[in-house]
């Protein structure tokens, strides 16, 4: 049976109980911060079952994809385990229980499947006694194929709440499919006993005492993996043989060196990971070094080294993308839409990998070289670190390779290296006063002091502590630097990108300027600054005043961001999330994960959008909600796991866009203005950062432009409306300058070369020829002299010319002279020294430098005594 045919009659044979069909939810979990991925069919429906949602039915069937990364290690090595798998499943909401989901799985195995019921075994609950009498005297299934289990394998539970035994369904593949150990049964680690199906019957519920309490409303939750059924019902012994699986693995083996085709991790890992690879892509998850992103480079990475192992080479996980969406994008279509997509972001990631695993291997084998000199074994940690950081080589393959030659690496230096840098980070984080921030903020530890800024700028309020260099102190005066806290404060402390609020705290007669507003590790609001006039005591009241200009900008910015994320969102897709932003008056930076770099059509049409919905000035509200309330009105949170259960501020600029965010914001879009983006650039691998200029900012990078335009302009000799045909005329003409500036130098060469043959004198028989002459680089100088010595044939030349108050210097000798005893090199050593200077070069050619122009005429004339010298030491 094909996987496609188990798939549906799965589907059907609980529709026909009363099931509701739901898709498959996307791999990236929609409303749950604490889970990586979609592991299991019942994940994402986990709101149903803790009756935090209401179901749609109180029966659910779905086939859910799944990536598993605990398993990754296991793959390749057992022929059941893949990181990703399809995992089919029935549910039950408070409805059906036990004996109803216990009778339908066999019925569907053995009526539905067809599985001989001789190879099939059960496991139970060791105490689950119900279960045991509902496969025994209701099924009929004898008392010697329902094996007993422990806690450890037949009890579902995570931490307190919900939980419950589970029973599970085994296929035996057959002797030939395992270990062969005589004790080999149900249960054992091998392929043999292949768990095919798990029921969970969540009947209780964990208590913080260690109670277990009957639950109300009891659930089913069961998982059957595809492949595993297919393995079963294909008659073969690994999901690499089943029909979903195979073409890929063949694929990959006809791939392979001829010679390394019998090796089978490295092709199960391959064809594995290739699938999980383009599933995650398909659902947004992006390369990178953290979180789900994580996963997916690992995956893709392990694939590229494993590839190696074979042999094989080029974009190999690019290719195989293909093969994977051909094979299963027909149940999953957001395959085949998103192919280009797919194959761009593994084809990216690939290529950068495999660069840096040649630069890697590189360096590594300069070490072994090294070592093997040196008769060394093992890899010193500190080098392996090298590799590691700088270059982003794995350790594990750093083990690899020198493994593969007989050596090791010192993984302990390794582990210290990479604490130390850790550590050094962490240090360089602390303060400039030199003591961590926690210690430094001490006395501020339990004080409350309440941001009031969303309502007003202004506020009354308690000066509660006064900190100068860290202590807490009862005045400060005019002059003094310190930090001040109030039990309320219109300030907003710098968070979430947007910078802090500066403004002023003032008493009748003091002043305290605040420069910046921050936030202690432990929450208080801390106003930065320094005392213009007066005193200040802890205790006073005082009124604090935000500097509205400055605000009115950084809420102009803040909104923006918000509008941007959502036109990049809709531009490029759901995979753009925000990675970071600095929010400051009337400018912004936003920093997000996408995998190329936009181009100017691209962000002319994402900066469109943003203005658009900037003029259409709709109303931007804030409004307190919980998690859940925000989610379904489809907020998108940043930092989802920083929001606290029914505190949440949802941030909503009409409908066009929804953020969980605490900064501050304009009131209407339109506040806007001008929204206009300045650069935008790479800050890393998947990272993009655009910069962009608002309102004010925006208008005042208008009038530079506008300003630099006009000044060209004037230069140009020109007005606006024509500076842009004059600049063209202008290149043009400068163009035909040079042309004709480097006709007149030829000619100008060519009469000079002339004047200078008249010059040619005779020593002893041999010509020479020393001259000063006009040329601007030694590359001219050169030139002219090549002409004087093709209108010779037999002849020695010195010729030096001045050029930026600096001498030049060449000389050339023809062979016939080099015989009789003339050396350009000698010549132009002599000359060189004359002029200050120094150089060298053959005997048929040398050029040299001097700093001193004005012995040049006189260090020339030397020339002829010099020739006459070396004529004689040679005769
Ligand atoms: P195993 O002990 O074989 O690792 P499991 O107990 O972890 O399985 P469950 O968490 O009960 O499995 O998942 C339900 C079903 O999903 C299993 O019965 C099996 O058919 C399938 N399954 C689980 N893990 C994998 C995997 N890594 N690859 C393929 N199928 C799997
Ligand atoms: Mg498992």
């Amino acid at each position: 049976m094909q996987s496609s045919t188990i798939r549906d009659l799965f589907l059907d044979y609980f529709r026909s109980k009363e099931h509701l069909i739901m898709p498959s939810f996307p791999l990236i979990p929609q409303n749950d911060p604490t889970l990586l991925l979609i592991g299991a069919g019942m994940a994402p429906l986990k709101p149903y079952f803790t009756g935090e949602k209401k179901p749609p039915h109180p029966r659910v069937v779905t086939c859910q994809k799944c990536v598993r990364t605990p398993d990754i290690e296991r793959v390749g090595y057992t022929g059941r385990h893949a990181t990703f798998f399809e995992m089919l499943g029935n549910f039950s909401f408070g409805d059906y229980f036990k004996e109803e989901a216990i009778a339908w799985a066999w019925d569907l195995v053995l009526n539905g499947f067809r599985l001989p019921v001789e190879r099939l075994w059960v496991s139970i609950y060791q105490d689950d006694d119900e279960a045991f009498k509902i496969w025994n005297e209701n099924i009929g299934v004898p008392a010697d194929r329902i094996k007993r289990m422990g806690k450890e394998d037949n009890f579902w539970e995570i931490g307190l709440g919900p939980c419950g035994p589970c029973s599970e369904i085994y296929y035996d593949l057959g002797e030939a499919a395992g270990c062969g150990s005589p004790d080999c049964a149900v249960g054992c680690d091998c392929d043999r006993y292949l768990e095919i199906w798990n029921l969970v019957f969540t009947q209780f519920s964990r208590e913080a005492s260690g109670e277990l309490v009957e639950l109300k409303q009891k659930n089913i939750d069961t998982g059957a993996g595809l492949e595993r059924v297919a393995m079963a019902l294909q008659g073969v012994h690994s999901l690499y043989d089943t029909d979903q699986v195979r073409p890929l693995y063949d694929h990959f083996t006809s791939l392979a060196d001829p010679a390394r085709r019998d090796q089978q991790v490295p092709l199960r890992v391959v064809t594995e990971h290739s699938r999980g690879t383009t599933f995650l892509i398909a659902d947004g998850v992006i390369p990178s070094n953290e979180g789900r992103g994580y996963v997916l480079r690992r995956l893709l990475r392990r694939a590229v080294r494993f590839g190696r192992l074979l042999g094989i080479e080029g974009d190999f996980m690019t290719e195989a993308a293909t093969l994977v969406i051909d094979q299963m994008g027909s149940a999953y279509p957001n395959l085949k839409e998103r192919h280009d997509y797919i194959r761009q972001v593994v084809s990216l990631e690939e290529q950068k990998f495999q660069e840096t695993l040649a630069q890697g291997t590189e360096i590594l084998e300069g070490y072994l070289e090294k070592m093997e000199k040196e008769g060394e074994k093992v890899l010193p940690g500190n080098l392996a670190f090298k590799l590691y950081d700088t270059f982003g080589f794995p350790l594990d393959l750093t083990a690899e390779i020198l493994q593969e030659k007989g050596f090791s690496v010192d993984r302990e230096a390794f582990s210290a290296n990479l604490k130390e840098q850790q550590e050094r980070a962490r240090a360089a984080a602390r303060t400039s006063t030199g003591k961590d921030l926690n210690e430094h903020y001490k006395a501020a530890e339990a004080l409350e002091t309440v941001f009031t800024g969303h309502e007003s700028l202004e506020q009354d309020a308690e000066l509660i502590l006064t900190l100068a260099g860290g202590q807490a102190v009862s005045e400060i005066n005019k002059g003094e630097e310190a930090e001040l806290f109030l039990d309320q404060s219109p300030f907003y402390a710098e968070a979430g990108g947007q910078v802090g609020d500066t403004g002023l705290i003032e008493t009748e007669d003091a002043v305290f300027k605040v420069i910046n507003t921050v936030f202690t590790p432990s929450g208080q609001i801390v106003h930065q600054g320094q005392v213009t006039e007066g005193q200040f005591k802890t205790g006073n009241r005082v009124q604090a005043r935000v500097d509205r200009i400055r605000r009115r900008g950084i809420c102009r910015s803040h909104t923006s961001t918000h509008l941007l994320h959502r036109a990049l969102r809709r531009n490029f897709g759901d995979h753009i999330n925000q990675a970071g932003s600095l929010v400051a008056p009337d400018r912004l930076r936003f920093d997000f994960n996408h995998f190329t770099a936009l181009t100017s059509e691209q962000l002319r049409a994402v900066e469109e959008e943003v203005n658009l919905m900037a003029l259409d000035n709709v109303q931007v509200t804030a409004r307190l909600t919980t998690l859940e309330k925000a989610k379904e009105a489809g907020a998108t949170a940043l930092f989802a796991d920083k929001y606290e259960e029914g505190s949440v501020r949802m941030v909503s600029a009409g409908d066009y866009t929804r953020e969980l965010c605490g900064g501050t914001h304009v009131a209407a879009t339109g506040e806007i203005g001008l929204f206009k983006i300045v650069a935008e650039e790479g800050i890393g691998s998947g990272l993009r950062r655009i910069e962009a200029v608002v309102g004010l900012g925006a208008y005042r990078q208008a009038i530079k432009n506008d300003q630099l335009l006009k000044t060209i302009a004037i230069a140009m000799n020109s007005d606006l409306l024509r500076l842009e045909d004059k600049v063209t005329e202008y290149l043009a003409e400068h163009k035909m300058l040079q042309k004709l500036n480097q006709e007149l130098k030829q000619k100008n060469a060519a009469v000079e070369v002339k004047s200078l043959l008249a010059n040619v004198k005779e020593v002893d028989g041999a010509k020479l020829l020393s001259a000063a002459v006009a040329a601007d680089s030694l590359e001219s100088l050169r030139l002219v002299m090549d002409e004087v010595k093709s209108g010779i044939g037999s002849v020695a030349v010195v010729l030096g010319a001045v050029s930026n108050g600096k001498v030049i210097l060449v000389s050339s000798v023809t062979a016939d002279l080099i015989d009789r005893g003339i050396r350009a090199d000698g010549l132009i050593k002599e000359v060189a020294r004359k002029v200050g200077g120094g150089g060298g070069g053959k005997a048929d050619l040398a050029q040299a430098g001097g700093t001193n122009p004005a012995a040049l005429p006189e260090a020339l004339a030397a020339v002829e005594e010099l020739v006459r010298n070396q004529l004689q030491t040679k005769s």
